[in-house]
C-alpha cells in the first residue's frame, strides 16, 4: 500500500475527511517534497501539495521521483486561501496538533464552514517502521559519518577547540557526500563532557581530557546518529572505568534489541549494568530514540516507553554517565531491527584512545 493510501485508511478510521499536513518531515515522507514552504492536503479523493512559485519546478520533480500520487498547486506565499479552497467542502478537517500553532488552527476554524479536529501521531506512526529504501538511506548516512570520523579523529591530538573539531568533522561528512550534518554536532571536552548536550565552544581538547563527540550525517532527508568517546593519551583509572563500563552497558542494550522486545527492556539492560557497577545514578537520560527524517522520532527507548520493537524500526542505544568531577562518557549506535535481531548501521570502531603526538 502506498503511503498516501495508508494515511487515507487511517483518516477513514478516525472520521477525518481531509487532513492538512503542515509538518515538513511528514510532507516529505508522503510526497517527496523537501522545500521549506508548503502544505499537503490529503483527503479520500487524493492529495494536493500547495506551495509557492519558488518551488514551481522542484515540487513536481521531487514528487515524480518519489512516485507519490500528489498534485501540485502553486499559490501565493503561504497558500492559505488555496488550502482552504481544497478542504472547504470536507465536513471534518484534521489539523496536525503537534505541528500547527494556536493562531493557525484558529484561522482554519474561522475560515472553514465544517468542523476542525486535532490529530496527533497519524503520519508519525506510519513513519516508525522504515522500508528498505529508507533503511538504505540511513545506512548510507551512517557510513558517511563513520568515514568522516576516521578522517579526522587524529586531529584531536592537535588540541583543537571543540568548535574547530566539530567544523572539521562536519566538513569531512560533506566532503564524503553527506547533504549536511544530521543535527548540531556535539563536541564536549574535559569538564564539558559531563554535560550531555553541550554545545561546542572555545574550550580546547587537552591531553588527558575525556571528549564526547555526538554527530550524524543527513542524506536524502534521512539521518544517522552516533556518539564516540575519546581520551587523548592514556586514560586514568577512573576514566578507563567509565569508558569500559558504559561500553559494556551499551553492548548489553544492543544485545537486548530485537523484534517483539519492549523498548523499556533495552533501557533496563543498559541501566541494570551501570547500576551493577555503581554508575547507575549517573546515567541521567533515556537510552535512545527513533531516527529517520527527524533526528528524534518514535519509538522512544526509555524506562517509561511503551513501544515494542518490530522489523524496520530504527533506534539508537546511547547510555552515558556524567560525573561533574571526572567528565562524561557516552557510546551510541543507530540500529535497525531485523526479522531476527538488530544490526548496527553505525560501525565506527569504539577505540577511545587517541595517540599523543610524539615529536
Ligand atoms: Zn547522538
Ligand atoms: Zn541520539
Amino acid at each position: 500500500m502506498s503511503r498516501i493510501a495508508a494515511l487515507q485508511q487511517l483518516l477513514e478510521d478516525e472520521g477525518v475527511d481531509a487532513l492538512v499536513v503542515t509538518a515538513r518531515s511528514n510532507i516529505r515522507y508522503l510526497s517527496g517534497f523537501s522545500g521549506s514552504a508548503g502544505t499537503l492536503v490529503v483527503g479520500a479523493a487524493g492529495a494536493t501539495l500547495v506551495t509557492d512559485n519558488r518551488y514551481a519546478l522542484q515540487a513536481p520533480d521531487e514528487i515524480a521521483r518519489h512516485g507519490a500520487p500528489v498534485e501540485v498547486r502553486i499559490g501565493p506565499s503561504g497558500g492559505f486561501p488555496d488550502v482552504v479552497d481544497l478542504v472547504k467542502t470536507a465536513p471534518v478537517v484534521g489539523l496536525e496538533s503537534d505541528h500547527i500553532t494556536w493562531g493557525q488552527a484558529a484561522r482554519f476554524a474561522t475560515a472553514l464552514p465544517g468542523d476542525t479536529t486535532s490529530t496527533s501521531g497519524l503520519i508519525e506512526g506510519l513513519r516508525e517502521r522504515k522500508d528498505d529504501a529508507e533503511i538504505a538511506l540511513i545506512e548510507s548516512a551512517a557510513g558517511l559519518a563513520d568515514a568522516a570520523l576516521a578522517d579526522v579523529r587524529d586531529l584531536l591530538a592537535n588540541e583543537p577547540t571543540e568548535r574547530a573539531f566539530a567544523t572539521e568533522l562536519e566538513a569531512a561528512m560533506r566532503r564524503r557526500g553527506a547533504d549536511r550534518a544530521g543535527f548540531e554536532t556535539i563536541v564536549a571536552a574535559g569538564a564539558n563532557s559531563a554535560r550531555p548536550h553541550h554545545r561546542p565552544g572555545d574550550t580546547p581538547v587537552r591531553p588527558g581530557d575525556l571528549v564526547v563527540v555526538d554527530f550524524g550525517a543527513e542524506t536524502g532527508g534521512y539521518r544517522s546518529d552516533m556518539t564516540r568517546s575519546f581520551v587523548v593519551g592514556t586514560p586514568n583509572d577512573r576514566q578507563a572505568e567509565l569508558l569500559d563500563g558504559v561500553l559494556a552497558a551499551q553492548a548489553a542494550g544492543v544485545a537486548a534489541a530485537g523484534p517483539g522486545v519492549p523498548t523499556a527492556e533495552i533501557d533496563a539492560a543498559c541501566r541494570d549494568h551501570l547500576t551493577s557497577i555503581g554508575l547507575g545514578e549517573w546515567f541521567s537520560h533515556g537510552t535512545g530514540h527513533g531516527v529517520g527524517l527527524d533526528i528524534h522520532e518514535a519509538p522512544s527507548v526509555s524506562a517509561s516507553a511503551t513501544a515494542t520493537l518490530a522489523p524496520g524500526h530504527i533506534i539508537t542505544v546511547e547510555p552515558g554517565v556524567y560525573l561533574p568531577e571526572v567528565g562524561g562518557v557516552r557510546w551510541e549506535d543507530t540500529l535497525v531491527i531485523t526479522d531476527d535481531g538488530a544490526r548496527a548501521l553505525t560501525k565506527a570502531e569504539k577505540r577511545p584512545i587517541v595517540d599523543l603526538h610524539t615529536a
